[in-house]
């Protein structure tokens, strides 16, 4: 696991809300909105990568969409400088479609299932090959010879190019989705959930693929994921996310060892350890209930119904993010008491 790196941030998230307003009845009147994101805010900084983690549901995967501007934030600030202090920094939150598709190559996604991420009807070729295309790229020559450096830098045979997706493994889709998203030569790479869908023998490959890249190309990696055994293996720094706000963020090693939120000790009590000994007495930290709903969070804290710690203040004051030493923000008015368990791995 590479080592935590500081200087001026890539990506400064401030304050980002994503409300989908519900509608109701014949006129369509909004009666409700799900806060899918509320309130969030983290720096990324040039070369880290910061794993954002939590269950299904708790708006890992709208965050990285709203950066990709996918989604239109509701509120907040997106600040992005792709090249530094040196160089001009971009507010992506208020930027225009047409401003947007000027500095889109600077930052891209790799996606969760490279089985449906893959047009079946393009080759290999087409597939690398086109975001350059939409960006102006007109030579075929040179074109082609960027995919087949691509190719390369991800571990695939030259003679794939004119392959169409279904010939090849999860794991060899996926190295195509990942050459695709790279093609630009982007700053950050937003990465949601990019082994999931991979057979455990394959995550490996292609987490050690992503390291090695992102030495390579001097790449920065916002990467979304619900297991925390993956994020120890590739992320610098860990954000846990519980209904559409962030809990707790700290550097991967801080949050293994000494966890202070009691819903990332419950992830982390699911991680399994290699010494068997260790593993025997693990105890598993089986969570109650459902995740609350985002259209209707319950009062003050919203992890409460689910906590085992929880006291009177915590059904009804909500807990902020603060920092409780320095770099380890946690959002639990307990943070400070509690001594929770982490995990050995
Ligand atoms: Fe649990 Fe209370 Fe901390 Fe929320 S604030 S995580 S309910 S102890």
């Amino acid at each position: 696991m590479p080592e935590a790196v500081t200087g001026v941030p890539l990506l400064r998230v401030e304050s980002i809300r994503m409300h989908f307003p519900v509608t109701r009845g014949l006129l369509g009147r909004v009666s409700h909105h799900i806060k899918a994101v509320d309130d969030v805010s983290f720096h990324l900084y040039p070369g880290e990568t910061l794993g954002l983690v939590g269950e299904s549901g708790c708006g890992k995967t709208t965050i990285g969409r709203v950066i990709m501007r996918l989604y239109d934030p509701t509120s907040g600030q997106i600040h992005f400088a792709p090249h530094g202090a040196a160089g001009a920094t971009y507010e992506l939150a208020g930027m225009t479609r047409p401003e947007l598709r000027a500095v889109r190559h600077h930052f891209q996604m790799v996606f969760q299932d490279p089985h449906t991420s893959l047009n079946p009807r393009q080759n290999i070729m087409d597939i690398v090959g086109e975001p350059l295309k939409l960006n102006g790229e007109r030579s075929r020559r040179v074109r082609s010879e960027r995919v087949m450096e691509m190719l390369r830098l991800v571990g695939l045979r030259s003679e794939f190019a004119t392959r169409y997706p279904h010939a090849f493994s999860g794991g060899q889709r996926q190295r195509i989705g990942i050459a695709r998203a790279l093609i630009l030569n982007p700053a950050l790479v937003i990465a949601d959930e990019p082994v999931s869908a991979l057979d455990v023998s394959v995550q490996a490959q292609i987490l050690n693929l992503l390291k090695y890249l992102q030495q390579e190309l001097d790449l920065t990696y916002l990467f979304i994921a619900h297991d925390l055994s993956v994020v120890k293996h590739i992320c610098n720094r860990v954000a846990v996310m519980y209904v559409g706000k962030l809990v707790e963020t700290a550097a991967v090693d801080q949050v293994f060892l000494q966890p202070r939120h009691p819903y990332t000790e419950a992830l982390l009590s699911a991680v399994h350890t290699p010494d068997p000994s260790r593993e025997a007495k693990r105890e598993r930290i089986l969570l109650e209930g459902d995740v609350a709903d985002p259209a209707f969070p319950p009062a003050g804290c919203y992890f409460h119904p689910r906590c085992r710690y929880a006291q009177d203040i915590c059904r009804t004051e909500a807990p902020v993010l603060r920092e409780v030493i320095p770099g380890h923000q946690v959002a639990c008015h307990l943070a400070e008491e509690l001594a929770l368990t982490g995990s050995a791995n």
